[in-house]
């Protein structure tokens, strides 16, 4: 579509009912390239007002993001068909994001003195992790608030300015977030949104002045970004999603695990990149925990717990799984028939060999696979199998031995007799390894992310006969050094 003046524009739909939500521009590389040079500009301002008063403006933007929960909670819900009441609390989790990076900047990044060492024993060592400039971050649909804010809100404490590409189906969201910016921040376009498809993003993370993409998406798309990328060297963080397992160890509260694993599985219609797509249940609670799952299951229906598929194209690989795991494994509850465009009832197949799409791909569908296995070192083994590596969960009833086994599992992140909650904990990093990606975003390693470390050696005084950097060295310097270095270092401990 285009504008009568030529500006080419895209449709943001509400995906349960087809309708238009909002009309956007589909903005070219040339737009990007203005958005960015802009956005150089009001890095170089926003970086020079200082920790404190970022932080002031950061709490402010909360407040006001805070005081428009209602609306951003309505757009969210009309672009992505998610429950308002689900949307409301993605915007919530978002708040505590934002405010403990306004909080915690300057202690994670501010200057701070280092021990210089002996041999620097004339020194001050200082280190303090600086702004990048513009951070560009590629968002997601299926949490449009929550999981760029990961990014927009760390980056912009680090003293960043940023310039957000929403999902094209989301871009109302993505709108409205940064000219609620603007409310705490109308000097300069610091937190910034440009619209449009997948070029729009390309052209985002090709562009020179981009000193870093923050991208969460497919483990495809990433690539490509990745590659758009390595044109400028431009580092990136790529949250790529997961196929993240529940296990049920022998001793664990079967009720509490069977109430989690449905809710971790179908919640948000299974469109969460932590959600639980797979479950491995130990022999001795099999049978009571898929009774306990089951009798849940049956209460819960698309459309009134949880809302439609919201990007139409996932509708097929949810079919496509579904069709191999119920040919190949058992369903239990659901099968094609629950898929209803757009919606999708729960669907529940136990029995699915491990090497099927619906154990080994990312479904992002409100469907899960029970396997009953011989105790939780099967399980851990079973859950640590697959390409991705971003989440997981251990329901037990021994505390030590659960994070044992979350040690073991290999993911960024493992809840304990809960789902997801590592979320909900600001100072806590999020991200994957393997097809799930790289990088943190969330706490402080969340915040170093979007900063780059700066070390300053300053000398208080010279040390008599030990100027080692220097051509007037001599042999009994160096003679020193060595008898210095081999008291310090030079004695083995057997
Ligand atoms: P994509 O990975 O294609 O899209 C993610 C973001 O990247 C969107 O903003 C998209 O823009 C943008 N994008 C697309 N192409 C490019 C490009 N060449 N260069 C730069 N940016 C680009 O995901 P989809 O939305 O198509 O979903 C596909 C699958 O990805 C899902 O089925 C799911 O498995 C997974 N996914 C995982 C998520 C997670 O939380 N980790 C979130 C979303 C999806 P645009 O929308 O305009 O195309």
């Amino acid at each position: 579509m285009s504008t009568a003046t030529g500006q080419r524009t895209f449709d943001s739909l509400d995906p349960a009912t087809g309708s238009v939500v909002g009309t956007h521009p589909v903005q070219d590389a040339r737009a990007v390239r203005a958005a960015v040079a802009e956005a150089e500009h009001a890095a170089r301002w926003w970086a020079g007002l200082g920790w404190a008063e970022r932080r002031r403006r950061l709490l402010d933007y909360k407040a006001v993001v805070t005081q428009n929960l209602s609306r951003i909670a309505e757009v969210v819900h009309r672009e992505t068909g998610k429950p308002e009441a689900d949307a409301t609390l993605e915007v919530i989790l978002a708040v505590t994001h934002i405010d403990w990076a306004a909080r915690n900047a300057r202690r994670v990044l501010g200057p701070r003195r280092v021990r210089p060492g002996l041999v620097g024993a004339n020194l001050a060592a200082t280190l303090e992790y600086l702004p990048l400039g513009v951070v560009g971050v590629i968002g997601p649909w299926n949490y449009p608030v929550f999981t760029p804010m990961g990014s927009i809100a760390y980056a912009l404490a680090a003293g960043n300015a940023v310039v957000f590409k929403p999902s094209e189906l989301t871009p109302g969201t993505g709108v409205l977030l940064a000219e609620l910016f603007a409310e705490s921040v109308p000097e300069q376009p610091v937190f910034r949104t440009v619209t449009g498809l997948g070029e729009t993003g390309a052209a985002l993370a090709g562009d020179p002045g981009v000193k870093k993409i923050a991208f969460t998406g497919s483990t495809a798309t990433a690539k490509r970004v990745m590659t758009a990328c390595a044109a400028n060297l431009t580092p990136m963080v790529a949250e790529c999603g997961g196929k993240d397992a529940l296990i049920v160890d022998a001793d664990a509260d079967v009720r509490a695990a069977a109430d989690a694993a449905l809710w971790g599985a179908m919640s948000n219609a299974g469109q969460t990149c932590v959600g639980v797509e797979r479950v491995y249940v130990v022999d001795a609670v099999y049978d009571a925990f898929m009774r306990e799952l089951t009798e849940r299951a049956a209460t819960i229906r698309a459309g009134e717990d949880y809302g439609p598929i919201t990007m139409p194209a996932q509708l097929d690989v949810i079919r496509r799984h579904i069709a191999d795991a119920v040919a190949r494994g058992r369903a239990v509850v659901g099968g094609p028939e629950s898929v209803r465009a757009p919606y999708v009832d729960p669907v529940i197949v136990e029995d699915v060999p491990e090497d099927s799409p619906a154990v080994r791909e990312e479904t992002f569908g409100p469907t899960v696979t029970v396997k009953r296995v011989a105790d939780a070192e099967e399980a851990l083994e079973k859950a640590n199998a697959g390409a991705y590596g971003l989440a997981g969960t251990i329901f037990s009833g021994n505390a030590r031995r659960a994070v044992e086994l979350a040690r073991r599992m290999r993911t960024g992140m493992t809840a304990i007799n809960s789902v997801i909650s590592f979320a909900s904990v600001p100072s806590l990093p999020f991200g994957g390894l393997g097809d799930s990606g790289f990088g943190r975003i969330h706490g402080a390693d969340g915040l170093r992310e979007f900063a780059r470390p700066k070390g300053i050696s300053r000398q208080r005084f010279a040390l008599p006969g030990m100027n080692l950097t220097s051509f007037a060295r001599g042999q009994k310097e160096l003679d020193q050094v060595v008898r210095l270095v081999t008291f310090l270092h030079g004695r083995r401990k057997r």
